[in-house]
């Protein structure tokens, strides 16, 4: 069942101008900010329905937050930074020739898996 709320299509809408992963908090906050009345937990729903039909990705960061964003469809892997939070969407030909291989060695079908590295972006990387 499909519910296409204004408050979902205001989180839609947040969610795809912002550039990188982002909280359900984090959005909320920036909601707040453009004046939206929309309360955290219909914006926690929103993100967890947008992820469930495939309208965002979601990760969990290292330290355990759920992370959203509006991505390009298919299937893809992330490199994001921890500190500015920039994110690359990529492809990983040999992750996954790899995970079908391992998969299929142990006898398993229909394998999915979930790839996404963490670390410095260039710029954060680069010496103050
Ligand atoms: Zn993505
Ligand atoms: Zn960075
Ligand atoms: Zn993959």
């Amino acid at each position: 069942m499909k519910r296409n709320t204004w408050q979902r299509e205001a989180v839609r809408e947040a969610l795809t101008s912002t550039e990188g992963f982002i909280s359900a908090q984090g959005l909320h906050l920036s909601l707040h900010e453009t004046g939206s009345p929309i309360g955290l937990a219909t914006v926690y729903r929103a993100l967890a329905d947008l992820a469930a039909e495939g309208d965002a990705d979601s990760l969990q960061s290292p330290d355990g937050e759920s992370l959203y964003r509006a991505c390009t469809t298919g299937h893809h892997h992330h490199l994001i930074c921890r500190n500015c939070g920039l994110t690359v969407e990529i492809e990983a030909d040999a992750v996954e020739q790899w995970a079908q291989a391992a998969a299929a060695s142990h006898g398993f079908t229909q394998a999915q898996h979930v790839v996404d590295v963490f670390g410095l972006c260039a710029n954060c990387s680069r010496p103050a």
